[in-house]
Formats: structure tokens, sequence, C-alpha cells
């Protein structure tokens, strides 16, 4: 019977949990410093917005691809986990187009090219034709999306990993070995899922000084917005702030973003970025406040959280460390809820490749 230890209980770590507790025969715990219902500045996952934005490029695409179906399928027939329909648009800024900038935007990605990959796979997809286009725009796409509210969706993965057997402890970890002497059965560990986020830089044994924090600064309000979720390719406020608006589902407020701000640790919401956020807000959003500005907005909270980045992009692999097998999913910057999935099929393929081998070698 593999005994498995995720360490981590983000989105990450709770959905590979969720797809290897799936599988007859593994016993799962979950270790972790904080849990859904926490809200810190080492933990990512409550902060996200969290929509469905393509962002890789088209050879990096496997873990969006494979991801979008299962929140399509949540959105549609399973109301309680917090996800709802909504329609996402990207625009392009003439400026940006001109400059060659789009693609910085977002880390990199794919999110803002001509022709993306995605709109063979997200669906509604079309082209907005010029005469809708808001003025300083060159071009837009619009598409079916998901909004997650992510209060709802992280205690729901919780719950439906306990359904599955999962247990849950919670601990702090100098070191990433020592997750295998913490599963429930009281055996040691045949395998540890690392899903640390962000604090892979910091956790002994994996030490990656390539991960680094993308601080999202944010405001959630009460206000209601109409449905669309909007993003542009840059702004006028400079190249690490970002505009998006999201109206999360079952009462989960708006969110109002925001910044990408790489290598920023401050845990702290910036009152001014804080201002330039809303005002944004309400020139694309007109509707979320009447047309009363940024004074008709009813602020439930600002917010940060840092995304957890990584020089290279996502690690997921396998790893011999002293005697264990750790198998690594970490560093998914700006795209975890919409990769999750996908990432967690790798890392269910990897622990089976290595239970595979474990078998044959016990047989020898
Ligand atoms: P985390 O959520 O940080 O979880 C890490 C876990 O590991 C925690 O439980 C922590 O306690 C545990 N841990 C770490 N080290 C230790 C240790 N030493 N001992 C014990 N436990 C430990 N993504 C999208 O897909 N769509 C979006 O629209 C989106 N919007 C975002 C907006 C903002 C403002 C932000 C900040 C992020 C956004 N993201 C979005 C990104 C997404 O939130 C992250 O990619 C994702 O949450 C990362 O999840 P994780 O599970 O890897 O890390």
């Amino acid at each position: 019977m593999p005994n498995i230890v995720v360490l981590g209980a983000g989105v990450s770590g709770l959905t590979c949990a969720l797809l290897l507790s799936k599988q007859k025969g593994n016993a799962v715990t979950v270790v972790a410093k904080h849990m859904p219902g926490d809200y810190d500045i080492e933990y990512t996952s409550p902060w996200a917005g969290a929509n469905v934005l393509p962002m890789a490029l088209d050879h990096d695409s496997r873990w969006e691809r494979r991801t979008w179906p299962e929140l399509r399928r949540l959105a549609a027939e399973v109301p309680e986990a917090g996800l709802h329909v909504q329609t996402a648009r990207v625009l392009r800024r003439q400026a940006d187009v001109a400059a060659d900038l789009v693609k910085a935007a977002l880390g990199d990605g794919g999110l803002f090219d001509l022709s993306p990959w995605y709109r063979e796979v997200m669906g509604r997809f079309r082209d907005i034709p010029p005469s809708e286009l808001p003025p300083g725009m060159h071009s837009g796409c619009e598409f079916t999306s998901v909004c997650i509210n992510t209060a709802i969706y992280l205690p729901w993965l919780v719950g439906q990993c306990a359904k599955h057997g999962v247990r849950f402890r919670r601990a702090v970890l100098k070191h990433v070995s020592e997750a295998a002497g913490m599963s429930h059965t009281g055996q040691k560990a045949d395998i540890v899922v690392n899903a640390s986020g962000l604090l892979a830089c910091k956790l002994g044994g994996v030490m990656d000084s390539r991960v680094y924090p993308a601080r999202g600064q944010i405001v959630l309000v009460r206000n209601e917005a109409d449905g669309i979720m909007p993003t542009t390719s840059g702004c006028d406020d400079g190249f690490d702030e970002l505009v998006y608006v999201m109206q999360r589902a079952l009462g989960g407020g708006t969110v109002l973003g925001g910044t990408y701000q790489r290598g920023n640790w401050d845990p702290n919401p910036d009152p001014n970025i804080a201002m330039r956020i809303m005002k944004r807000a309400v020139e694309t959003h007109p509707e979320l406040t009447g047309g009363k500005g940024v004074e008709g907005l009813d602020i439930i909270r600002h917010g940060v959280g840092l995304r957890p980045a990584r020089e290279g992009g996502v690690r997921i692999e396998k790893e011999m460390i002293d005697g264990t097998w750790v198998v690594h999913n970490y560093g998914h910057a700006g795209w975890g809820y919409q990769g999750s999935y996908g990432c967690a099929e790798r890392v269910v393929e990897l622990v089976d490749e290595i239970v595979g081998k474990t078998k044959r070698a016990s047989k020898l």
C-alpha cells in the first residue's frame, strides 16, 4: 500500500492529495503549516482571484489544457465547489502591441498572443470586432471562463479529500525529509509530494533559489460586476500593475486587481496602489458603482498575496532525498488554479512510476 505524505495544503497540494486518494490502495496524509481558513502572507492560495486566463506558451500548455475540462465541469455540475461561469475578455492595448510588449505582461506567457493556442480550447472563443473595442485597444478576444471563490473552493477540496480517506495534520517542517515520518499510518512514507509553494525557497533539502515572489495586491469589494472579466495587456500606471476585475461565485465579492511585482515580499497593502487599482476598475467597469466613481466602492478588505514564481517555470519532477522519493510540484506563479489538475495528474504519473520501480526493486 503506497504511503504518501503531501507537504502543503494550497490548491497544488490539495489537488494532488485528491487525485492520489482516488487511486485504490494509496494512504494519503496532508501535512501543512497553513490550511484553508487561514490568511497568511506565506500561504498564497486564499488570495487568488481566481479565474482562468490561459497564461502558458503553447509548448508549455499541457497543465492548463488538462485542467480546463475539470474546472468547467465543476462550474456546471458542482455548485457547492464555489465556481461559476463568467466571460473572460482579453484586451491588447495599441501601445503594447506597437512596443511588442504584450508578451511581457503576466510572466512572459501567451495570454495576449495575437493568435493564442487557447482559441481551440476555451468555449465560445471570438475575436472582438474593432467596432466593439474600447478606445486605445488594438484587438482582443472573449471566451468562456470560470471564476473560483477560493474561500469556498479550498475547503471543498479538503472535504473531497476527507471523503476519500485523506488525513490532515498541522506541522511546520524545517526539512522536506521530516515529512516522511508524518504519515497518519505511523509507517515511514514511501513518497513525499512537495507542494510547498513559495516556501520551497526556504525548505531544507529543497532551498530552491530560483523561486521568488510575484506580489499581487487586490481590493475585494461588495459591488457587483456584469459577468465579464476583462484584463488588459498593460496599463499606464506602470509595467508591474495589472487591470482585472472578477466577481466570485456565491457572494464572494468582486476582486479588483492588481499588481505583478517580481521579487517584492511586502505583505502590506500599499494605499497608493490600492487607489490606482480602484480607479482603473471603475473606469473599465462603471457599472460597479453606478457611475459614482471610487467613492461608490464598498470595500470588504485590501489584500496581498505572493505568487510562487520560479525562473525556468514550474518544477514537477521526482528526486531521491535522504533515502525517500520526493515528487516536487511547486512554482506555479499566477496560474496555480488553472493548472492544478494538469499538474496533479503529472504528480500521479510520477508516483506511479516510483511505485512501479519500488515494486520491481523489492522483487529482486
Ligand atoms: P500555497 O497556496 O502557498 O500553499 C503552500 C502550502 O505549503 C501551504 O499549506 C503551506 O503552509 C505549506 N508549507 C510550505 N512550507 C511548509 C513547511 N516548511 N512546513 C509545513 N508546511 C509548509 N492562479 C490562477 O490559477 N488564477 C488566478 O486568477 C490567480 N490569481 C491570483 C491572484 C493573486 C493576487 C495571487 C497572489 C495569486 C493568484 N493566482 C492565480 C496564483 C495562485 O494563487 C498560486 O499559483 C497558487 O495558489 C499556488 O498554490 P500552492 O499550493 O502551490 O502554494
